[in-house]
């Protein structure tokens, strides 16, 4: 979960703002390992996300001889641990040393940061709010902890500057009260549950709710660009961003060094996870190899699709399809770029290639070569570039925003059971022994479209049945570039 820390000297307010915010999960006081006791950790839904939230604690005496630790030790723990600061004031006092010294900081450390002006119980003190501006902060809110005014416009700011989700729905958590809906489904006869995210929510006013969840992740894509080393991954990302590159940045809270180039197209943020690592290169050719497989399983963690590169002139090699198992195992999507193109169509006077002399290569022969030895990845498009002369890259665009969107793509469970009704099982090439029975089936969780399969026996799919499913599936609801995964449970 993204952290949010809690910040300030004693008095100012900052566990009456803790324990508002934390009121229906009690908070943890840290006992954990690694954690020291006087700071204290708790949970706080809004607007359908989690955050966790720390009260850095600590005493900040008065006594300004003693200021600098203490205040030194909390900014930096809202600075290394926290995803978004909110530094909270005391609206009725003048500011201490301690605050002006706090802000400092804090604001050094270039992380999302929020002054809550508190105690502001009355309009005319929260006129008085903007006066803390000039600590430096761009943005101020007034609020009253005690009487809980302004939380709910405190929450939705720091909320809009969390770093975004990975996942939206992790496969487990969909599965919840999957049961139900499935029963209401037949009852009904229609799509899961309509509505039922909207249940109205006494804490939030109306609108609220629909912030923040899901936004970021329909716009923005995460791309890891992975293969072996020379096959063009740098050279390729030049492509991808070279004059369109807008904003250089990394996601708050992965590694240090990891850079992240976004390119915005017609409304729709690519990010191309930590560029610097599909830039870095070994030192031996064996070492190199080593490392770009580090580096593929890496940057597949938080990726939404793959961009799973190959040398033309090479062919698939071993090391290709083992990063190429990993891209499929992790579940993200694949687009496999067949890069280099130029040198198995660049022909001589002679009608042959320049490279080796042979005729000019065909794509429909050269794709099967591939998917022969990308047999898993039969889900995935395959496109042509040749990403020197920076050829076929507008393609790599339009299919990486089908294949986001085919990958949170959801069935209902009406139209996956019709579907299941007409599927021919007699045709699965599975042994008689390894059969199961399947009731129904429904659509649990997005990327990766992840279905349940209830079926009369609990035993693990075998992987012909898996195949033939998912095969079937693809036939009527695509899922173009997004492996589809299976969960069984047995009804009993
Ligand atoms: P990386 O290790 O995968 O990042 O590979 P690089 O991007 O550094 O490219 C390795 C070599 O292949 C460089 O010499 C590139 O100039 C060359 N290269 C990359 N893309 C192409 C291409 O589309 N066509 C040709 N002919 N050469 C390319």
């Amino acid at each position: 979960l993204p952290l949010v820390a809690i910040c300030g000297r004693p008095n100012v307010g900052k566990s009456t703002l803790f324990n508002r915010l934390t009121q229906t999960r009690r908070s943890i006081v840290g006992d954990e390992p690694g954690i020291t006791r006087d700071r204290i950790y708790g949970e706080v839904e809004w607007a359908g996300r989690d955050v966790r939230l720390v009260d850095t604690g600590g005493v900040i005496p008065d006594d300004e001889a003693l200021i600098p630790a203490e205040i030194f030790r909390q900014a930096k723990v809202g600075l290394e641990e926290a995803d978004v600061i909110i530094m909270v004031v005391d609206g009725r006092t003048e500011l201490a040393a301690p605050d002006i010294e706090l802000a400092r900081l804090l604001l050094r450390g270039g992380k999302p940061i929020f002054l809550a002006v508190n105690k502001m119980d009355t309009p005319e003190l929260e006129a008085g709010a903007e006066n803390f501006r000039r600590l430096g902060f761009r943005n101020v809110l007034p609020i009253s902890a005690e009487h809980a005014a302004g939380i709910g416009d405190l929450l939705d700011e720091v909320w809009a500057a969390l770093p975004p989700e990975f996942v939206a729905e992790e496969p487990e958590e969909a599965m919840e009260g999957f049961e139900e809906e499935f029963e209401e489904d037949m009852d009904g006869g229609g799509d899961p549950l309509p509505g039922a995210q909207d249940a109205p929510d006494e804490e939030s006013k109306p609108g609220r709710r629909l912030r923040s969840h899901g936004e970021h992740i329909s716009r923005e894509t995460k791309i890891a660009i992975i293969g072996r080393p020379n096959v063009g991954k740098s050279t390729l990302l030049n492509a991808l961003t070279g004059s369109d590159r807008a904003i250089v940045s990394p996601i708050a809270g992965t590694t240090r060094d990891a850079v992240d180039e976004v390119v915005t197209r017609e409304g729709h943020d690519f990010r191309f996870i930590d560029t610097a690592g599909i830039r870095r290169k070994g030192k031996t050719k064996l070492l190199a190899e080593k490392l770009s497989v580090i580096m593929s399983r890496k940057h597949l963690e938080a990726a939404d699709v793959a961009l799973l590169v190959i040398d033309a002139a090479e062919g698939v090699a071993a090391a290709d399809a083992n990063i190429g198992g990993y891209a499929h195992e992790s579940g993200r999507s694949v687009i496999i770029i067949v890069n280099k193109w130029d040198l198995m169509t660049e022909v001589g006077p002679d009608g042959k290639r320049l490279l080796d002399g042979k005729p000019p290569a065909d794509q429909k022969v050269y794709e099967q070569q591939v998917r022969d030895s990308l047999k898993y990845l039969d889900y995935a498009p395959l496109l042509f570039v040749s990403a020197s002369e920076s050829q076929g890259i507008e393609q790599v665009f339009k299919k990486v925003e089908l294949v986001a969107r085919e990958r949170r793509k959801r069935v209902s469970t009406g139209s996956m059971n019709r579907f299941l009704d007409k599927i021919d099982f007699q045709r699965a090439s599975v042994p008689m022994a390894k059969r199961v029975r399947i009731y129904y089936m429904t659509q649990a969780a997005v990327a990766p479209p992840t279905f349940v399969l209830f079926t009369d026996r609990d035993v693990k799919l075998h992987f012909s049945y898996e195949r033939f499913l998912a095969n079937e599936i693809r036939d009527t609801f695509k899922f173009i570039g997004s492996p589809i995964w299976f969960k069984v449970k047995a009804r009993n």
